[in-house]
């Protein structure tokens, strides 16, 4: 946009000397002459900050829908990304694993009675505790395609592309071990003194293109088997 002013002082010169040449001794034409100068000048600075206003606006609509963008696929509470996007990036990575015939795993986590500690701690330093306890599981989602959600009130997910059921373990054991090493006491759990999670595991290659619900569903019931198996643990 820029560039449309760089001759205009050369244009300005010219058309003074082409002018000059032709009213020369005439004190009417000078003056004349003087007068649409100085309009033409007044306009061009005032294009050139009409210029620099349109594209200073430009920057900053740019910012605000990137701004807007992060906050339709975060959480909120916890700044982490939420289901929605979730959802969108799982149907991605499953038609990708189902075309590539690659394992997927999903680790879907849940707070061991987290009822319990709002109800002892009150809300508010409940919501503390879920964005700390979001953070922790997000230092153990490491690889650039893994990804961390919050799913539920104090439930999470985790995609995990490209990783067989070994690897979902590994994961799922890290995140239960150091949460519990985090050691953020729950005086009024009737199982453990502190905070703790429960993981349900699934992985699955795709045999089709659009049942990755049934991957969620899976790793629902297994989420269930480790509650039922006295939590702070992970099932299959
Ligand atoms: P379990 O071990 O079986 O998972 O027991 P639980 O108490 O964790 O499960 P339950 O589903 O009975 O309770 C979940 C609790 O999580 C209840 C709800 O108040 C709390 N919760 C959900 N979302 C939020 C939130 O955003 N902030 C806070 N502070 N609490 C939340
Ligand atoms: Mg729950
Ligand atoms: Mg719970």
């Amino acid at each position: 946009m820029d560039n449309i002013f760089i001759k205009e002082d050369e244009v300005i010169e010219n058309a003074e000397n082409a002018i000059r040449k032709n009213i020369m001794g005439s004190t009417e034409g000078e003056a004349l002459y003087k007068d649409l100068l100085y309009e033409y000048k007044k306009l061009l600075k005032q294009t050139k900050s009409l210029v620099k206003m349109s594209d200073m606006m430009q920057l900053q609509l740019h910012d605000l829908s990137r701004e807007l963008e992060r906050m339709s696929n975060t959480d909120g509470l916890t700044g982490i990304y939420n289901r929605r996007f979730f959802n969108e990036i799982f149907h991605k990575e499953w038609y990708s694993a189902f075309r590539g015939k690659i394992s997927i795993g999903i680790l879907m986590i849940d707070i061991d009675n987290f009822k319990k500690y709002n109800d002892t701690y009150g809300h508010l330093q409940g919501d503390r505790c879920l964005k700390l306890i979001s953070e922790i599981i997000q230092k153990s989602v490491k690889r650039p395609r893994d990804m961390l959600a919050r799913y539920g009130g104090e439930e999470f997910v985790v995609l995990l592309a490209e990783t067989d059921i070994k690897g979902c373990r590994a994961v799922a054991e890290e995140i239960i071990k150091s949460i519990e090493a985090k050691d953020i006491k729950h005086a009024g759990s009737p199982y453990f003194p502190r905070v703790t999670v429960s993981v349900g595991i699934a992985v699955t290659v795709p045999d089709d293109q659009d049942s990755c619900e049934k991957l969620l569903n899976m790793a629902d019931e297994a989420l269930y088997r480790a509650k039922a198996a006295g939590r702070n643990c992970c099932m299959e």
